[in-house]
């Protein structure tokens, strides 16, 4: 059995995570579950899971949610101290982080010091703090499991492969809604379109990510520390169908990829029974019905995000925090309609170029520079 903290569940993947749960009552239970302000769906997951503690992370909530479980054992709180204590519950011993952003920082962080199993969608977590992240992780002698699609494909194709050197990572990009508009058109293109992702049903801001490609770059820096390669050893590859979900190659020229529906109750249930498999959540795969598969080089110079991204990997220090704040302030303004699409990426670069470079040393001094960054890149929107 195993007993979960579900960071995040009222999201795509905390929902999805619900259902794999759901389906295997005899081997998951859930302990806590903490959501943003969703405090509605939340109530309706604590009446159906029983969990010990729920916690919301905007204390104006509290009531509501307290009210609405009144007449159940469920201990209720709010704010951001509470969501972190949904990991110290007695009973935890996996936890789930699906928190969206760097607000789910803190709380896989405390997951990690309580030497929980940890199974990883917020993939801002290792972008921001990658390099303590994956020390704290070693230094625990605990295990952290990739949910993203594309690392848990990476992390299958590695399996039983300890002792064969990886020679590179292929990561798939859908390409996004806006994969063959126009680089003109791309100025005009509206919230609405760009929440439209072709092949995956997610949150609005890593949809939006996916539309400007920063999702692949936060991916290959969230690549580069769950599998200690190089940023010249990754390589992204457009393939607009979501069916191969990333590939390994190895030092002998073998290329072992992992296949299946574009749907996140597998990647996620593969990190709950991992190293174990339990019956599919999905409809069997089929090659017939899969049908053709192209693939394509990114359009790098098109969606600046992605070579941001690269670059601020490779430079290290905080540059990948400084770039995680920004896009989630950029994104956040292009969803409120203050700025165009390709503003995106311009506020993106101006806020790195504001910061001069410094190691890491500690979680609290990224939690400051990430409050700086996001205060900057506000001014910069301001200045638009
Ligand atoms: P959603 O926006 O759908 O859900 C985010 C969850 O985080 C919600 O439960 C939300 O609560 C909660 N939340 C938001 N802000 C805070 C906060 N400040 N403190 C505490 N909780 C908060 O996101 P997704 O489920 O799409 O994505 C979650 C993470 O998983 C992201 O890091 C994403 O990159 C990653 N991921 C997602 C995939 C997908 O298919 N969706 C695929 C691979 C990775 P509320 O509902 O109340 O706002």
């Amino acid at each position: 059995m195993k007993n979960i903290a579900l960071l995040g569940s009222t999201g795509s993947i905390g929902k999805n995570t619900l259902e794999v749960v759901r389906n295997n009552p005899d081997k998951l239970r859930i302990i806590s579950l903490t959501a943003g302000k969703n405090w509605k769906l939340l109530a309706e997951q604590a009446r159906e899971f029983k969990p010990k503690y729920v916690a919301i992370a905007d204390t104006k909530y509290e009531n509501e949610l307290k009210s609405a479980l009144a007449d159940t054992n469920t201990i209720v709180k709010s704010g951001e101290e509470a969501v972190i204590e949904a990991v110290t519950i007695n009973g935890v011993d996996t936890v789930l982080a699906a928190i969206v952003g760097a607000a789910g920082l803190n709380p896989a962080w405390e997951a990690i010091n309580q030497k929980h199993l940890i199974c990883l969608a917020n993939k801002e977590t290792l972008v921001v703090a990658g390099e303590l992240v994956m020390n704290a992780v070693k230094k625990n002698n605990i295990k952290l499991v990739p949910v993203d699609s594309e690392h848990s494909a990476i992390f299958q194709c590695l399996q039983g492969a300890s002792k064969t050197p990886l020679h590179r990572i292929i990561i798939t990009a859908s390409g996004g809604p806006f994969r063959t508009l126009p680089k003109d058109d791309l100025n005009k293109v509206t919230v609405e379109q760009a929440l439209k992702h072709p092949n995956w049903n997610m949150g609005g801001k890593i949809t939006i990510d996916s539309a400007t490609l920063m999702n692949k770059g936060l991916e290959v820096i969230e690549a580069h520390w769950l599998f200690d390669a190089t940023y010249e050893q990754i390589d992204i590859v457009v393939h607009p169908q979501s069916l191969i979900h990333s590939l390994v190659e190895f030092s002998d020229g073998s290329v072992i990829g992992q296949l299946g529906w574009p749907d996140m109750k597998l990647p996620i249930q593969y990190a709950l029974t991992w190293p174990e498999r339990w019956n599919p959540p999905l409809p069997k795969f089929d090659l017939i019905k899969a049908g053709t598969m192209s693939f394509f080089e990114p359009r790098y110079d098109d969606f600046p995000c992605l070579k941001i991204a690269f670059n601020a990997g490779k430079e290290g220090g905080i540059m990948p925090c400084v770039m995680n704040a920004a896009n989630e302030i950029a994104v956040r303004a292009f969803m409120q309609k203050k700025i165009g699409f390709m503003q995106i990426p311009e506020v993106i670069s101006n806020t790195i170029d504001s910061f001069k470079n410094e190691p890491i040393v500690s979680i609290d001094q990224l939690i400051t520079l990430d409050a700086e960054s996001r205060l900057k890149a506000e001014e910069l929107i301001d200045r638009l």
